[in-house]
């Protein structure tokens, strides 16, 4: 694989022209790798090594009412039924009035950890003690930041073993997500440590562990709007209440409630520009803040209503990374109407909740199946080579069979097939 020498440096036709010299792909591969790439400038100063751009669908979730203001949200997701289930949480609470949010402060934390270190209580506590010194230098090492009224805030010092320190700086990094005018600070907090102290640094680094970014959401439903065809509403109150307590209790069960959770937080990321693995990272390690790792959602019946509560670390950003450069990302804050990263986070947290709602009214009446089934046969469809018109009639005959997996689907398509001929 010679090719792939320097291939960094090579300009991107050649880059693309190496993938069929070293028959990884055809010529016509490589024709559909340009014809797919969107703004290939702007995918290289994004990336290293960019070939192609991979496009993911975008749709909008609906029926969200946040504080009183009305939204349209845009997502992007791969996943069947997410967008659908989303909108259909979001009517839910708007029934009954909305979601409210609250959120009390904005700060990201980083971290300068101090190996080797002898005598950690006392050098703990002379840094402590040097507080007011320690944030001059992180706000200096990043001004523009103090100039827009954020800025270092506090710091923390953990003693992590017998030789490691954590010192924690916090930051108020405004409408960015922050994670590069921390490091910037971080670093230079760590060469004050190591100068001043005589100190070894083993590494500085934000931690997306946001517990001073948190934000919860909330709503209130009254009962009789849970009901279905086949329970009343109360009993639906009960289970999806009893369904809150089980993610409590047990990790296999937490797992798959806080990845419906995400569903459709990562779209919303995703669709705004932001860093999803480090909101995902965050949020799991929130689940775990008890040491066991737990559902983040709570939901109980108090009185006539189901009650809910969703709390996450949401360190998003309205500014930076790739917000900026990206026109998909700039139109989508236009959806959204987006003033603040404030009102991000707050959309995402009661997005959570919404899709949380749904999954578990779902899953407590019904089952999960009969919602996804329709978009999943869809997919099917596509995948075992169905064209447009014929995936209504494929779909259906999947439904009438009662199957869904690819041997029948290739089946029943050439069934379909047979009987146009
Ligand atoms: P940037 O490096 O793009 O910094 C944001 C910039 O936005 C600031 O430097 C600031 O410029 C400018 N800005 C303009 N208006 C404002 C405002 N109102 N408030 C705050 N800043 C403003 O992005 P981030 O520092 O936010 O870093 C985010 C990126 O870092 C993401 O892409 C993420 O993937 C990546 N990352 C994540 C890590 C992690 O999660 N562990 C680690 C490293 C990187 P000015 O200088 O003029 O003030």
């Amino acid at each position: 694989m010679s090719g792939f020498k320097k291939y960094y440096q090579k300009p991107w036709a050649d880059r693309l022209q190496v993938l069929q010299t070293e028959q990884l792909l055809t010529a016509d591969q490589l024709a559909s790798l340009k014809a797919v790439a969107v703004n290939p400038k702007l995918g290289e100063t994004m990336i290293e090594n960019f070939i192609t751009s991979y496009s993911l669908p975008e749709g909008l979730a609906l029926n969200y009412m946040i504080d009183g203001k009305d939204y349209v949200v845009p997502m992007v997701t791969e996943e069947p039924s997410v967008i659908a289930a989303s909108s259909n949480g979001a009517k839910l609470v708007k029934q009954a009035g909305g979601f409210k949010t609250n959120l009390t402060e904005r700060l990201m934390i980083g971290q300068v950890v101090l190996e080797n270190v002898v005598a950690p209580t006392e050098l703990a506590t002379k840094l402590k003690k040097a507080e007011e010194q320690l944030l001059q230098v992180a706000n200096a090492a990043h001004p523009s930041i103090v100039k827009r009224g954020g800025g270092a805030r506090f710091i923390r010092v953990r003693i992590l073993a017998a030789d490691l320190i954590s010192l924690d700086l916090a930051v108020d990094v405004k409408q960015a997500m922050g994670a590069n005018m921390l490091n910037t600070m971080l670093e230079a907090v760590a060469d004050y440590v190591r100068t001043n102290y005589q100190q070894e640094i083993l590494m500085s680094i934000l931690s997306n562990y946001a517990t001073s970014c948190l934000v919860t959401a909330h709503c209130q439903i009254p009962l009789a709007l849970l009901a279905t065809k086949q329970l009343a509403g109360k009993e639906v109150g009960q289970k999806i209440a009893q369904a809150s307590r089980l993610a409590q209790l047990d990790v296999y069960r937490a797992t798959t409630h806080n990845k419906g959770i995400m569903n459709g937080i990562d779209a919303v990321l995703i669709a705004s520009g932001n860093d999803w693995r480090a909101v995902e990272a965050g949020v799991h390690a929130y689940a775990a803040r008890d040491g066991q790792y737990r559902g983040l959602s709570e939901w109980q019946v108090v009185g006539d209503n189901l009650e809910g509560k969703l709390t996450l670390p949401l360190p998003v950003g309205f500014v930076g990374g790739s917000i900026g450069i990206v026109p998909l990302v700039k139109l989508n804050h236009q959806l959204l109407q987006l003033e603040s990263a404030e009102e991000l986070e707050k959309i995402c947290v009661s997005v959570g909740l919404a899709q949380n709602l749904a999954a578990l009214r779902a899953l407590v009446t019904e089952g999960i199946q009969k919602g996804h089934m329709h978009l999943q046969l869809k997919s099917l469809a596509v995948s075992v080579g169905a064209k447009q018109a014929e995936l209504a009639p494929l779909i259906s005959a999947l439904e009438s069979a009662g199957v869904r997996d690819s041997n029948s689907a290739k089946r029943l398509l050439a069934e379909l097939r047979r009987k146009e001929d």
